[in-house]
């Protein structure tokens, strides 16, 4: 515990985004004298959720990925889709075996601070950033606040907004009877009625699996409509009868096009979900933190505003029409997703996916999804944005 209340830089949440921030400034040599403080009113030790995400290697994540798989199944009412992953491999990592890691590297640096503590207001007055939590006040030349902007939920309905919400039973059997060597990303053939539901599976052994029942709707339900799905899942599909539920994670994750990057200024940054990483059309957000970590330090170091350049605008768009869709016609998305992972390889979706695909791969995820819906959408926004 630090009793300096003037940081160079105090990043709000020991989360993905703040812990990954932290971590790169920790080993890029810019930094090695400013002092940079972390405060959170969470002690981070408990595993909250599971961050799963492809990638290609060499990566920063090996020592804690708790198991990777080559191949991946999307299984529609209609057709089983098979993808070998390779080149990419897709991980799971335990929040807690991140936390950890993170505080142990970080922890090494005398110039980082730790500080469990509530933040209530952040607010900026000339050259700097006064930062008022339950215990203080700190002031920064720059403030990082994965906190999620206070009018989210009233001003998301003015934008195109749905929740990707699930809960998940880890289970273990006596008997060997999941195939570890395959994820089952998406498994639309049990479904709350008309809408986007889905199941996915990570075994993570012959014995032991996460089995999660997801929406992607505008509706949230209560929590005995997963358990009774996941019941179902386990009974009528993995042929499971007898098993223990060792863990579970719940979750709410905004699919969303709303501004966050309006909340960013000269001195303040918003990271993570309240910076509007996660990426709108899938919920997915472990390796774009990744990126946007390394740009904001890129931008720090030549002196550029830090969330100057953050997003590509083609892909907000891209996200937009995709999520005017799904919103519009939900009960679209089993045919959606069947579209996009059986016509196109998986390196043209990763890497559009991973917002680093080529016009000709983009016209190709175009094309699979052709169909009026998407005709409209596309038409409907391509004349609202500038790109
Ligand atoms: C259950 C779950 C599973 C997910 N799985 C995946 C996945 O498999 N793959 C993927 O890519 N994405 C996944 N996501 C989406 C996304 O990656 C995570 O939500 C990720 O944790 C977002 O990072 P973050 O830093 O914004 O938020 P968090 O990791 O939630 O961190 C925010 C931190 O801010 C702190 N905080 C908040 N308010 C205050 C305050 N006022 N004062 C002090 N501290 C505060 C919190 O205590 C928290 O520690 C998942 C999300 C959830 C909820």
């Amino acid at each position: 515990m630090s009793n300096n209340t003037h940081f160079d830089y105090i990043i709000i949440g020991n989360g993905l985004a703040g812990l990954q921030l932290a971590l790169k400034m920790a080993s890029n040599a810019f930094f090695d004298n400013k002092q940079i403080a972390l405060i959170d009113s969470s002690k981070k030790n408990v595993n909250d959720k599971t961050w799963s995400f492809w990638e290609t290697e060499p990566s920063q994540w090996n020592n804690i990925s708790h198991k990777s798989w080559n191949k991946a199944s999307v299984i529609t009412s209609k057709k089983t889709i098979d993808l070998e992953l390779k080149p990419y491999t897709y991980k799971s990592i335990r929040s807690i075996d991140f936390y950890k890691e993170a505080k142990n590297r970080l922890k090494q640096n005398p110039n980082i601070h730790f500080i469990i503590d509530s933040v209530k207001s952040v607010k900026e007055e000339n050259d700097n950033v006064f930062i008022t939590t339950k215990e203080n006040t700190f002031t920064t030349s720059h403030a990082f606040d994965s906190r999620i902007p206070e009018n989210f939920s009233e001003y998301s309905k003015q934008s195109i907004s749905i929740t990707q919400h699930f809960k998940g039973w880890v289970i273990k059997t006596k008997t060997d009877v999941f195939d570890d060597s395959k994820v089952i990303m998406m498994d639309y053939r049990l479904k709350d009625g008309n809408q986007t539901t889905f199941t996915y599976v990570l075994p993570f052994s012959k014995t032991e699996a996460l089995v999660e029942f997801t929406y992607f709707t505008e509706q949230l339900v209560n929590d005995e409509s997963y358990d009774e799905y996941i019941k179902n899942y386990i009974k009528e599909y993995l042929k499971i009868d007898s098993y223990i539920i060792i863990e579970t994670e719940t979750g709410q994750i905004p699919m969303t096009n709303f501004p966050f990057d309006k909340y960013n200024t000269k001195r303040i940054t918003k990271i993570g979900t309240g910076g509007g990483w996660v990426k709108g059309s899938t919920g997915y957000s472990f390796k774009h933190t990744e990126k946007k970590v390394a740009k904001i330090i890129e931008n720090i170091k030549v002196n550029k505003t830090p969330s100057n350049n953050l997003f590509k605008r083609k892909y907000k768009f891209y996200d937009k029409v995709f999520l005017k869709v799904l919103k519009d016609e939900n009960h679209k998305g089993e045919w959606i997703f069947q579209q996009f992972y059986a016509k196109n390889s998986v390196e043209t979706m990763f890497k559009f996916l991973d917002e680093e695909s080529t016009f000709f791969e983009e016209l190709k995820i175009m094309w699979s999804l052709s169909s009026w819906s998407f005709i409209k959408a596309f038409l409907k926004h391509f004349s609202k944005t500038s790109f």
